[in-house]
């Protein structure tokens, strides 16, 4: 009898760069082709060639559309992929954004003529052209023996749980899973009758502690900005934490929670996907499609303003304080939070407050490591030239329950529901967790703990090693 095999071609000792391959009988399929991202060497990693011949490949599930799971596939595309990409049709809406704002930061990081671009504009449309979309729930067969589903897995808007069924045998990949519940989004569905998962662990060893707090915290750190007439600047993540937060701010400026002031959304982007979580409100939990049925616009509120160009950007400088800036990018990697931030950072009364998770080596890391002076490059500090010092005198203030990932124990709550366990702890069908998608120490306190507290085999794959699904 032949069995699957998966073989892991990234998202093993990182967070991000999701790259697996399936292969049954004549069949090649992968799930996730991602970027990856904040590592010294990623440049060069993510422009290899794949270690697989891609035009071999006749699927492509697509579990969610963050970067480290879609960036590569214009690559992917460009080597040879003539298959069919399959995604729920949010993540397809969304990575069609996605990828074109990803082309041109790509683009715009080429100096000196050193070209780190490693796929072309026309990749992009080439691959929206291969990508179907599959609504959750549905029961598709690729074949005679294979057959897919996807389930909600309530981490972005789109995002699914790919549940692949080779001739009975259930092999399930989680993509990232939400911190349910959320604020916007249902809770993390759960697959049945398992008997391979391979499960994310970006935060196998912790757990969020602030999460019931988070809305008091978040409330309570801008209201105190606003009193002092500072100005609160908002790294924001394009994908979820922007809606997230102009959801919150909705409530407490119409509940009359915190004052009315001037809020700018000054993110082309997060604009754009916005307005796609707009119209996609039948994806929403019940409290939000409940506001919604009442009338309420709940991405809308009085003195909300929708930057467009750059130019409306610059000006809002002229507004006076207090005031609340949205703006990408998440880590202050780049983007238009850079010019807000060189502005705000030596005025002890505003506040830098880092809803997201911030990587080493990025300055939203060196502002949260409680840095005395940042250098920001030139462009972003008005009128001078050269990369430039800035003194950090603002507050830095860090929430950081509104993560949309499963802490360490909701993990292990779902692999325990989804093997079945039952109260005697009888026999399960899972037969074996792969525990990928997080750091080494994340990924393997997990497994361990897969093993201690369940009693189910899991383990941390080797990169490029063959695993037989038997
Ligand atoms: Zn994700």
């Amino acid at each position: 009898m032949s069995n699957p095999k998966l073989t892991f071609y990234g998202g093993v000792g990182f967070t991000t760069g999701a790259n697996f391959l399936v292969e049954y009988k004549d069949l090649k399929l992968l799930v996730d082709c991602g970027l990856l991202q904040g590592t010294r060497n990623a440049d060069e990693v993510n422009s290899a060639p794949f270690k697989y011949n891609p035009s071999e490949i006749q699927f492509l599930f697509v579990t969610h559309a963050h970067m480290d799971h879609i960036g590569k596939i214009p690559k992917l595309v460009k080597d040879g992929f003539k298959g069919q990409i399959i995604s729920t049709f949010e993540t397809k809406e969304l990575a069609k954004h996605l990828l074109v704002d990803a082309y041109k930061i790509m683009i715009s990081r080429e100096r000196g003529g050193v070209s780190r671009n490693f796929y072309e504009e026309k990749n992009i449309g080439e691959s929206l052209s291969l990508w179907e979309s599959v609504a959750y729930g549905e029961k598709q067969q690729i074949n005679s023996e294979v057959s897919f589903r996807f389930l909600d897995a309530g981490h972005i808007l789109g995002s699914a749980i790919i549940e692949l069924n080779f001739n009975g045998k259930k092999v399930v990949f989680t993509g990232d899973l939400g911190n349910s519940p959320s604020p916007l989004l249902r809770d993390t569905e759960i697959p049945e009758d398992v008997d391979y998962l391979i499960i994310e662990s970006v935060y196998g060893d912790r757990n969020h502690k602030d999460k019931e707090e988070r809305r008091e915290m978040f409330k309570k750190i801008i209201k105190e900005t606003l009193e002092r007439k500072g100005e609160v600047i908002i790294p924001a993540f394009s994908v979820d934490r922007t809606q997230i937060i102009l959801y919150e701010l909705n409530n407490m400026v119409e509940d009359g929670e915190l004052p009315s002031v001037p809020v700018f959304l000054d993110s082309p982007l997060a604009e754009k996907v916005t307005a796609i979580y707009s119209k996609s409100d039948r994806l929403f939990n019940q409290n939000i499609q409940k506001e919604i049925a009442s009338g309420d616009d709940i991405f809308s509120f009085p003195k909300l303003d929708i930057v467009g160009s750059a130019r409306e950007s610059q000006a809002i400088e002229n507004i006076p304080n207090p005031k609340i800036i949205i703006a990408g990018s998440g880590m202050s990697e780049g983007g238009r939070v850079l010019e807000h931030e060189a502005r705000a950072l030596p005025h002890p009364e505003n506040t830098i407050l880092l809803m997201g998770y911030q990587p080493v080596g990025t300055l939203g890391r060196e502002l949260q490591d409680g840095a005395k002076t940042v250098t920001l490059p030139a462009s972003y500090v008005k009128g001078k030239g050269g990369k430039q010092k800035v003194p950090v005198r603002a507050r830095i203030e860090s929430v950081h329950g509104y993560s949309a990932h499963k802490d360490s124990e909701h993990l292990l709550e779902f692999v325990e529901k989804s093997a079945g366990v039952n109260e005697e702890n009888q026999k399960t069908k899972l037969k074996k967790v792969f525990v990928v998608m997080g750091e080494p120490k994340s990924s393997l306190f997990l497994v361990q703990r897969i093993r201690d507290y369940l009693d189910i085999p899991a383990i941390y794959p080797e990169e490029g090693k063959e695993y037989e699904l038997i």
